[in-house]
C-alpha cells in the first residue's frame, strides 16, 4: 500500500521550491513532498553556475524591446517581464520579513543592469529604447549615455582598447540584481522542511498514473540506492522537473500535453575569478543579439556573487545537445517524439533555418573565436584569465499553434490537466526570476475553487496580487521602495 499525500513536487529546483513555499503558506497542514533524482536540490538549471543569475526585469535585455517596422520601440514585453519580477520581489520580501528566508544578501546582490551597444544603427535603437522606457514607473532611474567617459565610469572594462571612432551607447540602472538561485532554492527547501515538508533526494519518478476512481495520482519511483521500486499516491502533482517536465507529462497521459515537443539548447560560459579584473566590474552588461540567435543566448558580461564570492561570467555561447537536462541522456530528444508532435517538430526544423545556422556556427566556434566575442565587450581581455564552464540545458517549447503549425517558443508555459490535479512547467525564459508569478498562475489554474479563501493570504504575500504594480505610479513607488528596503537592493 502507498501513502496518500496532498502534494508531490517532482524536482528540486526553484519552481518546486517556490510552489511548495506558497502552498505551505496557504495550507500549513498539507503534507508536501519533494522528490529529486539527484543527490541534492538545485543541481540542474537552478544551480548558480548553470544559469546567469540575472534578476530578469527587462532593465537591460534588449530582446524584450523589439523595434517595430515603423521604427518605434515596442515596450509591451519589457513592462510584462518587469511586472513579473515585481511579484518575485514582493514574495521574497514577504519571506524575509517573516523570517522564512535569512539575510537577503545570502541570495541577492544589488548589481546595476546595463545595455551596451556599438555601431550607429544600434546606438540609434538604444536611444529610442531609452526614450520609450525612461518615464515608465518601473524604469525610473534609467540613465543613457553616448559618452565613452561616462560609460567608463559605469563599467571600466568596456572602454579601454576600443577604437575611438566606434560609436557606442549604454543605459545604466542601479536597481538591477544578481540572484543566486541555487542558494535561494536551498533556503526555501530548508524552510519547507522546518515546516514539516519532506524532501527525498536520489528519488527518480519513473511513472505517473491517475486513479480514475478518486482522481489521485500514483507515482512510481526508483531510489538510487534502494532495491525495490517505491510508490506514493498524491492528490496534486507538480512536474517541476525542468527539461524532464515534457517526458514526465507525456508519461502521465494527459491530453493537454499532446502536440508539444522540446528543442534543447545547450550553453557554455567563460568565467574569471581573477580578483584584479573582477574588482573593476560591477554590473550585468547585455548586448544586442546576432542574427538567428535565440533571445536568451545574447552574450552578456556579468558580475556573479555566488556563496559570497565574486566572479565574472561571460556568455552563454549557445550550442546543441539532444539532452534535456545537463545530467540527462543523449536519447532524451528522440524519446519525446510522438506521432502527435512529429509534424510540429519537422515544421520548426524547416522554418528556423537562421537559428540552426547560428547554432552550427556556435558549435564550430573555436576557443579563440569565443575570446574575440568576449573582446567585443571587454577589448583588453586576456584569454588566460578565463576558463570555460558548461551551462545548464534549456528546452524550448515546440507547439502546434492553430493557423500557424509548429512554432518554436522562447517563454515558459504551465500545462495543466482539465481537473487541475497535475500541472507541469515547460520552457525556460525569463526563468527563475519569474518563479513566483509563474507559480501563482499555476495555483490559479489548478485550485480555482480555493481562490476565494486563499486571496487574503495571497495578498499578504504579494500586495499587488490581482492587479498590476505600474497601473498606479504611487503604488509602484511604494512597492519598489518597500521591496528594495526588505531585500537591501537599490530602489
Ligand atoms: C544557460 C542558462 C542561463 C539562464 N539564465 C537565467 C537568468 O539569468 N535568470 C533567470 O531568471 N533564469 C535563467 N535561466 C533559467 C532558469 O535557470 C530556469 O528557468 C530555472 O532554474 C528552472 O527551474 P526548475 O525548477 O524548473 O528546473 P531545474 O532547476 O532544472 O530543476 C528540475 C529538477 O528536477 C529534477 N528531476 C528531473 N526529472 C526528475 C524525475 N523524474 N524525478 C525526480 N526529479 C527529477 C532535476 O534533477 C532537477 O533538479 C537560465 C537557464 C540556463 C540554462
Amino acid at each position: 500500500m502507498s501513502d496518500t499525500i496532498d502534494v508531490a513536487l517532482i524536482g528540486g529546483g526553484i519552481m518546486s521550491a517556490t510552489l511548495g513555499t506558497m502552498l505551505k503558506q496557504l495550507e500549513p497542514e498539507w503534507d508536501i513532498r519533494i522528490y529529486e533524482r539527484l543527490g541534492e536540490v538545485a543541481q540542474e538549471s537552478s544551480n548558480p553556475w548553470n544559469n546567469a543569475g540575472t534578476g530578469h526585469a527587462a532593465l537591460c535585455e534588449l530582446n524584450y524591446t523589439p523595434e517595430k517596422p515603423d521604427g518605434t520601440i515596442d515596450i509591451t514585453n519589457a513592462v510584462k517581464v518587469n511586472e513579473q519580477f515585481q511579484v518575485s520581489r514582493q514574495f521574497w520580501s514577504y519571506l524575509v520579513n517573516e523570517g522564512l528566508l535569512p539575510d537577503p544578501s545570502a541570495f541577492l546582490s544589488a548589481t546595476p543592469h546595463m545595455s551596451f551597444v556599438w555601431g550607429e544603427k544600434n546606438v540609434e535603437y538604444l536611444r529610442k529604447r531609452y526614450e520609450a522606457l525612461k518615464d515608465h514607473p518601473l524604469f525610473v532611474g534609467m540613465k543613457y549615455s553616448e559618452d565613452p567617459a561616462e560609460i567608463h565610469e559605469w563599467a571600466p572594462l568596456l572602454m579601454p582598447g576600443r577604437a575611438k571612432s566606434q560609436p557606442v551607447a549604454a543605459t545604466f540602472i542601479a536597481s538591477g540584481t544578481d540572484v543566486d538561485f541555487g542558494a535561494l532554492t536551498r533556503m526555501l527547501v530548508a524552510a519547507l522542511e522546518d515546516q514539516g515538508a519532506q524532501v527525498r533526494t536520489e528519488h527518480t519518478v519513473t511513472g505517473l498514473k491517475q486513479d480514475k476512481t478518486d482522481g489521485t495520482w500514483l507515482l512510481k519511483m526508483r531510489h538510487e540506492v534502494g532495491l525495490f521500486p517505491l510508490e506514493v499516491r498524491a492528490k496534486f502533482v507538480f512536474v517541476g522537473a525542468g527539461g524532464y517536465a515534457l517526458p514526465l507529462l507525456q508519461k502521465s497521459g494527459i491530453p493537454e500535453i499532446r502536440g508539444y515537443g522540446g528543442f534543447p539548447v545547450s550553453g557554455e560560459w567563460l568565467r574569471t575569478d581573477n580578483q584584479a579584473i573582477v574588482a573593476q566590474h560591477s554590473a550585468k552588461v547585455y548586448g544586442k543579439a546576432s542574427v538567428g540567435a535565440p533571445p536568451m543566448s545574447v552574450p552578456h558580461l556579468d558580475t556573479r556573487v555566488v556563496d559570497g564570492e565574486r566572479s565574472l561570467l561571460f556568455g552563454p555561447y549557445a550550442g546543441f545537445s539532444p539532452k534535456f537536462l545537463k545530467s540527462g541522456s543523449l536519447f532524451d530528444l528522440i524519446s519525446t517524439i510522438r506521432w502527435h508532435n512529429l509534424v510540429p517538430m519537422i515544421q520548426v526544423a524547416l522554418r528556423n533555418f537562421d537559428l540552426l545556422k547560428y547554432l552550427i556556427g556556435e558549435l564550430l566556434a573555436s576557443r579563440s573565436d569565443r575570446e574575440n566575442t568576449l573582446r567585443e565587450f571587454f577589448p583588453n581581455a586576456k584569454g588566460d584569465d578565463w576558463y570555460e564552464m558548461v551551462a545548464g540545458q534549456r528546452v524550448q517549447i515546440i507547439k502546434n499553434v492553430p493557423g500557424k503549425g509548429g512554432t518554436l517558443q522562447f517563454g515558459t508555459e504551465v500545462v495543466a490537466s482539465a481537473d487541475g490535479s497535475i500541472a507541469g512547467l515547460l520552457g525556460a525564459s525569463p526563468g527563475a526570476s519569474t518563479a513566483a508569478p509563474i507559480m501563482l498562475d499555476l495555483i490559479e489554474k489548478c485550485f480555482p475553487s480555493k481562490l476565494d479563501e486563499w486571496t487574503p493570504r495571497l495578498k499578504r504575500m504579494i500586495p499587488s496580487y490581482g492587479g498590476t504594480v505600474s497601473a498606479d505610479p504611487k503604488l509602484a513607488d511604494k512597492l519598489l521602495t518597500e521591496t528594495a528596503e526588505a531585500l537591501a537592493i537599490a530602489r
